[in-house]
Parts: structure tokens; sequence; C-alpha cells
């Protein structure tokens, strides 16, 4: 992800008197007000970084905005460019070069395709550069995800903005209705697809994957640190709950295991009597994974609920699972003994 330094020194030049006081504090004569006809030399305008998210504040006028919406405001087509690179490292074109390399002919898709997702990535707004009050953030806040994920998590707010990439993912039965999104990356970082999911909770379609290639999403490879301990979930809001940490989207994790990541530690839904999940089950055991093995007290269905149940604080989430993580014979035991 490249960041706001690079997209404020972009536009710096139509800010009079600009000039970069520290690394998160730029100051210059504010676009807004004019700041001011009388003397040219104020300078209220400041871009200012508080390890949350950037923002502008004039101390002459008082516009206070998000820099993404101060962007907006001196170039649009910049601020398209600064949305997208916050959502990989690499938009999809790049993707061609990889595809070709692969398998040349199958993987060749109509050349439309780079439009429809910058089509679909206008229609969303960054959580970060929404109100305070929005929905969307106060979705996102009661499912105990930390504001500084905010920058890389999107509204997508009107009804069938998705049809965009239908192609992607086939006709859609139920309403979509408005969404958060979730952008997923392949671990080069390279933009895959979307996770979007309604915040109704009388939508029956809950999430709608849009896959760019026709490959399974994986979550989380962002500002992952494949040399320290990884842990691997299934759920995508269960992700946010522990550090450096993996979604697979489904109860299979073989996509995660295949990236050989030396400390990775499996942490299944809770769900001991499901007969569909236990050949999974037993194939990472019998592949030597590390293991979370839920503690019989525990009632919740996954780490999400035992947060919102009271069951686990959430800072005491990774001592949790690491103080129930097995491998081996131990795993073995301790599964059998959790599942019946
Ligand atoms: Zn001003």
């Amino acid at each position: 992800m490249r960041d706001y330094h690079q997209f404020l020194d972009q536009v710096s030049h139509r800010l009079r008197n600009f000039k970069w006081v520290s690394r998160n504090h730029a100051n210059f004569s504010c676009p807004f007000c004019g700041d001011s006809r009388k003397d040219r030399s104020k300078t209220r305008g400041y871009v200012l970084y508080d390890g949350n998210s950037p923002a502008f504040y004039c101390h002459n006028c008082h516009e206070a905005i998000s820099f993404g919406s101060f962007l907006n405001k001196l170039d649009p087509s910049l601020y398209h460019e600064y949305n997208f690179s916050k959502l990989s490292d690499k938009p999809p074109e790049s993707f061609s070069d990889i595809k070709h390399t692969k398998k040349p002919k199958k993987a060749l898709k109509p050349t439309n395709e780079k439009t429809d997702v910058h089509k679909f990535v206008d229609e969303m707004t960054v959580i970060e550069d929404l109100d305070r009050n929005h929905q969307a953030r106060e979705y996102l806040r009661n499912r105990n995800i930390h504001e500084k994920y905010f920058d890389n998590i999107f509204y997508l707010p009107e009804e069938n903005k998705i049809g965009l990439l239908e192609r992607y993912h086939g006709k859609f039965k139920g309403k979509t209705g408005s969404r958060i999104v979730f952008p997923t990356t392949d671990i080069s970082g390279c933009l895959t697809g979307f996770v979007c999911r309604t915040m109704n909770p009388e939508n029956d379609l809950r999430y709608i994957t849009l896959k760019i290639f026709d490959k399974d999403l994986v979550y989380g490879f962002r500002g992952l640190d494949m040399t320290k301990r990884v842990y691997a979930v299934e759920g995508i809001f269960d992700s946010f709950l522990l550090p450096n940490c993996l979604a697979s989207l489904s109860s299979d994790f073989s996509r995660i295991k295949a990236l050989g990541i030396k400390d990775l530690i499996i942490i299944r839904d809770n769900e001991p009597r499901s007969k569909i999940i236990q050949p999974l089950w037993q194939r990472d055991l019998d592949d030597g994974c590390r293991m979370m093995i839920w503690p019989k007290e525990i009632e919740s269905k996954d780490l999400q609920d035992c947060v919102s149940d009271g069951e686990i604080p959430l800072r005491g989430m990774e001592d949790f699972v690491n103080r129930n993580a097995y491998d081996g014979f131990e795993a073995k035991l301790k599964y059998e003994a959790w599942r019946v």
C-alpha cells in the first residue's frame, strides 16, 4: 500500500506555502478559505496523522475532514487512486502478467475486467472516511474490530451495485443491499476479490464473495509476517481478534497449510458435534498441524462469540489460543475428548 505522504506530495504544488513540518505533520495555506486574501503568507491548513487516520484541519475556516475527502476535493482521480492503493499493493492490471505466465489460454479474461473492478471500487468508501456515527463504523465496532483496520475495509452503499461484478459470482438470488466490503489479496499483495457482508440481520444472503480469478480466497495477507507465529481462523471477523492472522473463509485450511508457515496455529469453530468437519479435523491432525482445541467449558461457537458473550476478554484472546494449542499425539487425545 502506498501511504498518504506520497499522495499529499502529489498535490502539494497546488497548496500555497506547503511544507512538511515533521513526518506526520504538513502545513500550508488552506485551499478552501484562501487563507488569506490580505496576508498570503498565512498557513492555517494542516494535514496531521495521529496514528489512526490522516486528516485535514484549518484553523481559519475550521474545515475538518478526513485526508481522503480532502484529496477528493482537490483531485478526484487521485483520490480514486488513493482508495485503490488501500485495497492492495498491486491493482488487478498487474494480474495479467501473472496469469499469462501460468495458464495462458484458460486464464485470459475479457479486456473490460479492469474497468468492472474499478467501477466497483468507485462505488465504495473506505470506512475511515465515513462519519464517526455511520452505521458501518458502528457495526464494525460492535464486532470488536479495532479502528486501526478501518483503512482497509470498505462500505458499499447502494442496492445491487455488486451487480457490476456479477460475472465473478453468478446471479444473486436474494437482495444484496448495502454491504461492508473486505478486499482480499494473494500472498504477493495482488487484489484477488472481495468479501461483502450484509449489516442487515434479516438478509439471508449474509456473505457475497466476489472472486476476480477462479480461485478460492484467503483473507489477511496484508501486513502478514510469515516469519512469526501465524494464526488461522475460519471467519473473517474472527481474524481481527488475533495478531498476524489469516482467515480461510471456510473450514478447509489446506490453502493456508500449503504456504509452509513454520509456526502456524489453526483455530476451527467450536462445533464438536458437526459430522461434516470431522474428516477435515482428522486430516489436519494427521498432517501434524498445531491446532487449538476448545476447552469443554466454552460454549460460544467461535472467537467473536467468546468476546461478545464475555467468555474471553479481547485482550486475553491470544493467550487463550496459545494455552489451548496442541500438536502430535497430545492434539489427537485432546481432540477426541473435545468431540464426545
Ligand atoms: Zn480554511
